[in-house]
């Protein structure tokens, strides 16, 4: 390489009216679609438009190109929406996503771009692993999409189309909404896909017969947080379980453009265990106040329910100066 990355601008990699394809094969390398990249021509006395604007503020670039790039499809599956919209964990949307665009790291996905060899599926054995047999058709898999059938009194033939993620654009008229029945089956999806990463990396055996009550159970904890500032785990009485205490972790986000803030906290056993996380927005003046607020907040709950807690910890240096040289005029 013949160029200096620190020093490197934008329109280094764009020459008069193309892009530069010495530089961009020395950034990227040749795995690149050429015949594409050398077809682009820039003409700047025509009609162009930002694509996001020279201050992004609550975004991200990576999130602007995405809705610029949707949008400029004229029949865009409506599909990609309800993905975002799915009442899970930001990290199950992805997941998610990931399914449904056909990205997932499996054996073929990753052979398909040479660099991993072909491999047969983790659980079965039986076929070459992708995406579609791990998640919706390997037999060791397919009785947690029969439970989810039964429980909800549903035929199992709406199972064949869950491959083509139809499953996201069609209304389900169950005895539970159908909200819950949508995040029931991307958790599904993703403890499956949790299993066979943690028997690849981790060995461990995945517990087939578990899944779906796990997921069960995660969707149950995550609507029962929705709207409030808590999330609550299920956790031993204090008299009969063998963790003796509680560690505290908070933290605060803080902005000087807008003196807002987020606060959070994490209740941990000794043993590891997770009790109580919470998070909630606020306004302050100073990040230390924040920090301060934080720390009120995660006690607050703990006083709520009769526990007392063995330490607080918290990175902000300035929150143990305060403690250390108390003063009241500044406390
Ligand atoms: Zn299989």
């Amino acid at each position: 390489m013949d160029f200096n990355l620190d020093n490197m601008n934008f329109s280094d990699i764009i020459q008069v009216d193309s892009l530069n394809p010495t530089l961009i094969h020395n950034i990227f390398g040749l795995n690149l679609d050429w015949d594409w990249i050398t077809s682009i021509r820039f003409d700047v006395n025509t009609h162009n438009h930002w694509v996001w604007g020279p201050i992004s503020l609550r975004t991200s670039v990576a999130a602007t190109v995405y809705d610029c790039l949707v949008s400029s499809d004229p029949s865009p599956w409506p599909g990609w929406n309800y993905i975002w919209k799915l009442c899970v964990l930001p990290r199950i949307k992805t997941f998610i996503w990931k399914l449904a665009h056909g990205k997932l790291p499996t054996s073929d996905y990753l052979y398909s771009l040479n660099i991993g060899p072909p491999t047969q599926c983790h659980f079965c054995g039986l076929v070459s692993e992708s995406a579609s047999h791990i998640i919706w058709n390997c037999y060791k898999i397919v009785p947690c999409w029969n439970s989810l059938c039964a429980s909800f009194n549903l035929d199992f033939i709406i199972l064949t189309g869950f491959s083509t993620s139809n499953w996201l654009t069609s209304r389900f008229t169950s005895k539970i909404s159908d909200a819950f029945f949508k995040a029931l089956i991307a958790s599904i999806a993703w403890i499956i896909w949790k299993d066979r990463c943690n028997l690849i990396f981790k060995n461990w055996q995945p517990k087939y017969h578990t899944i779906y009550s796990r997921a069960w159970n995660y969707c149950r904890d995550f609507f029962k947080s929705i709207g409030k500032d808590i999330r609550e785990f299920p956790y031993p009485s204090l008299t009969s379980s063998p963790w003796s205490s509680i560690n505290l972790f908070t933290d605060a986000s803080w902005s000087d453009s807008s003196v807002s803030c987020g606060l959070g906290f994490i209740a941990i056993t000794n043993t590891g265990q997770i009790l109580l996380a919470g998070s909630m927005k606020s306004n302050t003046d100073l990040p230390i106040s924040a920090e301060i607020d934080a720390i009120h907040f995660a006690l607050d709950q703990c006083i709520s329910k009769n526990w007392s807690y063995n330490r607080i910890l918290c990175d902000c240096p300035g929150i143990s100066g305060l403690l250390k040289h108390f003063d009241s005029c500044v406390a």
